[in-house]
């Protein structure tokens, strides 16, 4: 067999007999005879072990709000350095990455988990966000980059599709500090199974409870696709579980869905639809309720107790004005989940976003890596649609907040 990266051993496999081997990384748990891919075709099976092969191969690296991730209750108004490599275990039909996680061929800088914590540290983030692609099928480079940012001080996300098993969440435990899970139409099964080729969407809810035991803060999302996976049954069902087996104060993001991919038939889901999920949500029992990806929404943070203002966004920026050093409302003392960054007194009110779109020299990486005859970076790019970065950019200019565009195709 071929491989075109750093070919690396692989964690979480067992031998199953006759030289195949099984790999318990995610729930799709692949069995792979003699020189056979998985199903996120990076992991293979050579000589009866598995391998993987994109440890280390960088296609995007970018410094993001991490409200963009989105976290809203994680080291609100920092920055976090964004990382991703290539493929996914999922085909969703929609996906707004699809340019990654539909990549077979492995084109990407190598960079070692030392550079990129460094990086971190240099550009002044207090966190190593995993992203973009979904990070459970790059664990192996993750993990060594989270140990790099550890000894820095850096706290480390993943932004998934909580597909991995509980196996997989044990393994990054106390190196992880924060998840935000991506689920889609309210984890529907039927709508897993026709637009995502996820044979069973709940074992997710296993891995949602797993990664509550071992104490990762998390927040979920739930995109509303039109038409195929906007029913507020489901979200209001969905909202329920959550309530009941994770807690009201799980963060909880209504996503709007924005045609891309293989699916381009169906409209961004309307405004009103998303105002009444929220509602539905709420309605449910969950205290912190956000609809993302709409300009204008209120993205505030209240005490679900006395209504005080704790966060204030605009944007991808956000402020702390209504919580005490230690997360309690100023006001009525409730304590908020929040984890604070060091210096939230201090919130960052610009924003520096990087958008490459073509296989070319990127000045903004080099600085970031400080040096100057890097090889080319691969791939760079802001993940959002167009349309949608249109629309942002007219949103944030509106409320005058900084913004330091660089164009780089
Ligand atoms: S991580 Fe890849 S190889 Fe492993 S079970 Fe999932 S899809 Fe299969």
């Amino acid at each position: 067999m071929e491989t075109a990266g750093i070919v690396h051993d692989a964690v979480l496999w067992k031998p199953v007999g006759g030289g195949r081997v099984e790999c318990d990384l995610c729930w799709r748990k692949c069995v792979m005879p003699e020189d056979e891919r998985g199903y996120c075709y990076v992991r293979f099976n050579r000589g009866g072990k598995l391998y993987t092969e994109n440890y280390g191969v960088v296609t995007a690296l970018n410094v993001d709000p991490i409200e963009k991730k989105p976290f809203y209750h994680f080291l609100p108004g920092s920055t976090s350095l964004s990382i991703s490599t290539v493929s996914c275990n999922f085909r969703c039909k929609f996906c707004q990455n699809w340019e990654l996680s539909y990549f077979k061929e492995l084109r990407g800088l190598e960079i070692s988990p030392e550079e990129i914590a460094n990086a971190a540290v240099r550009e002044g983030c207090e966190s190593v966000s995993y992203t973009y692609n979904e990070p459970t099928i790059f664990v192996e480079y993750a993990i060594d980059t989270a140990k790099e940012g550890k000894k820095r001080g850096l706290k480390n996300t993943f932004v998934t599709n909580g597909y991995m098993t509980p196996e997989a969440v044990d393994y990054v435990k106390g190196y992880v500090d924060a998840m935000t899970v991506g689920i889609k139409g309210s984890l529907n099964r039927d709508f897993y199974r026709k637009m995502m080729a996820v044979p069973d969407a709940d074992v997710i809810k296993q891995t949602l409870l797993a990664i509550k035991e071992a104490g990762i803060h998390l927040e979920i999302t739930d995109l509303l696709v039109t038409k195929y996976g906007d029913d507020l049954s489901s979200l209001s069902t969905f909202a329920r579980w959550v309530v009941e087996n994770l807690g009201e104060d799980v963060p909880f993001h209504v996503l709007r869905f924005f045609p891309d991919a293989q699916l381009r038939d169906a409209p961004p889901t309307s405004v009103a639809l998303l105002e009444k999920a929220r509602e539905v949500a709420k309605g449910e029992g969950l205290n912190y309720v956000y609809v993302g990806n709409v300009p204008g929404e209120d993205q505030n943070t209240y005490c679900p107790k006395c209504g005080n203002l704790l966060i204030r966004r605009e944007g991808f920026s956000a402020e702390v004005v209504g919580l005490t050093a230690d997360g309690r409302c100023s006001k009525c003392g409730t304590k908020i989940p929040v984890l604070l960054q060091r210096c939230h007194q201090h919130p960052r009110i610009s924003l520096s976003f990087a958008l490459s779109l073509s296989f070319s020299g990127l000045p903004r990486r080099q600085s970031v890596l400080g040096t100057t005859d890097l090889p080319l970076l691969s791939f760079f790019f802001l993940p959002l649609s167009f349309d949608r970065f249109v629309s942002f950019f007219s949103s944030l200019i509106s409320r005058s907040i900084t913004l330091n565009f660089l164009f780089t195709y």
